[in-house]
């Protein structure tokens, strides 16, 4: 039930059996890649023939896909020869816009958000999601607000990209239930606490009974339509305000249909004021491991997923990045991160020209992954099982 997996068992684990943590939470499951496959000489032929592949692109795991996510595997438990795969998830913002101000996010009201132009999206869209098995619009801004929201979800349908969105759910219609339901896989909603008044303190500007509510509208909409509404599971960030909230919050979720929760501690950015650093958990407390062992006890009750950090991850300095190559971040103003966040690794920015994969700086940044140390913003996070500290599964 619990499992402090070190770092390098969890670059084993993600980069040959394809049964990264995280993604068990999202209810995700990768293209199958045991050893009968590894050696198989017709498919290694296959996974370097791109072409062949994209033309047969069906079901959701295309076989374009999971050749690259096999290949991704491969290339990097060999170590050596030409780079020839792409990453596999795609994390993309469209935009920065949002309508709360969270304490952890934007203490102060942002005035300007950056946004992309569409027929930019659109064409970086095109080049990015073929090979990706798992499609991610989030980062910095709502996913719900972005008036290109249905054009995202149709192109992620285009090329049989799975899509996972994080979202504050604080603007919500019928229009937009339409679009969720017929083009979003899994969503995780941003609640950190099932108490109003605190909800109100942490996600300013934000509402609980909103969520409940339109909650409520997806639900109905469905039935009316016949059809199953997406995964759904919690984000909570892990403040001092709302550390002894959890408990509660996985029976209340629970109640409420979430199949998961996932809490992560605050991300410490560079415009921290005064009140972060006093929300800021120290996860080695043993107020945090009394609450920690309270969650657990509960979420099994409750027969929910549960991802949150059991402890720091002290030596995470030293320890390999978690998603070498796995990931790539497009960020709003157009620039490309290989990262599994939104930190350094850039390499060009859309429009992306034709010969990029192949680039010079491409090969050199992708052979560099292979022996690559932790950056010290990952050095500093510790929540889920997605950047390499520990994790807590509670079912
Ligand atoms: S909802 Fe998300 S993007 Fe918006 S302010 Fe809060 S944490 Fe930031
Ligand atoms: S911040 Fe650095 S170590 Fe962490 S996932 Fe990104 S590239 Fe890897």
């Amino acid at each position: 039930m619990i499992e402090n997996n070190t770092c390098n068992n969890l670059k084993y684990d993600y980069l040959i059996h394809g049964s990264v943590p995280v993604s068990e939470f999202w209810g995700i499951s990768y293209p199958d890649c045991n050893d009968a496959l590894r050696d198989d000489n017709e498919l290694k032929e296959k996974c370097l023939n791109y072409s062949e592949l994209a033309a047969n692109n069906e079901g959701y795991l295309s076989d374009y896909k999971k050749y690259n996510y096999f290949l991704a595997q491969k290339e990097f438990a060999e170590q050596q020869g030409r780079c020839f795969s792409k990453p596999f998830v795609l994390q993309a913002s469209r935009t920065e816009h949002c309508n709360l101000s969270c304490v952890f996010c934007r203490p102060e009201p942002v005035e300007h958000f950056h946004t992309m132009e569409k027929e930019q999206w659109i064409e970086a869209l095109e080049y990015l999601l073929p090979p990706v098995v798992e499609f991610v619009p989030y980062c910095w801004g709502e996913p719900l607000l972005d008036n290109c929201f249905d054009i995202t979800c149709n192109l992620a349908n285009k090329y049989k990209t799975p899509v996972s969105i994080f979202t504050n759910f604080q603007h919500f219609n019928e229009k937009i239930a339409e679009i969720v339901l017929s083009g979003v896989h899994r969503m995780l909603i941003s609640i950190d606490t099932s108490k109003p008044e605190t909800f109100k303190k942490l996600r300013k500007g934000g509402s609980l009974q909103k969520i409940e509510n339109h909650l409520s509208l997806l639900k109905a909409i469905a039935g009316k339509a016949g059809m199953e509404i997406p995964w759904i599971g919690i984000s909570a960030v892990l403040c001092k305000s709302n550390l002894n909230d959890l408990p509660l919050l996985i029976d209340w979720a629970a109640e409420r249909g979430f199949q998961g929760l996932s809490a992560r501690r605050i991300v410490i950015r560079d415009n921290i004021n005064k009140l972060l650093i006093d929300e800021e958990v120290d996860l080695l407390s043993i107020e945090y491991r009394d609450m920690h062992d309270k969650a657990i006890e509960t979420a099994k009750r409750c027969n929910m997923v549960l991802n949150m950090p059991a402890q720091i991850y002290s030596n995470a300095v030293d320890a390999p990045c978690p998603c070498p190559w796995t990931h790539m971040y497009l960020s709003p103003q157009g620039k490309l991160h290989f990262c599994a966040f939104s930190h350094g690794n850039v390499v060009g920015k859309i429009p992306i020209q034709p010969d990029y994969w192949n680039s010079k700086d491409i090969m050199s940044l992708r052979r560099s992954f292979f022996n690559k140390h932790r950056c010290k913003e990952c050095a500093s996070l510790d929540s889920i099982g997605a950047i390499g500290a520990s994790q807590v599964r509670g079912y």
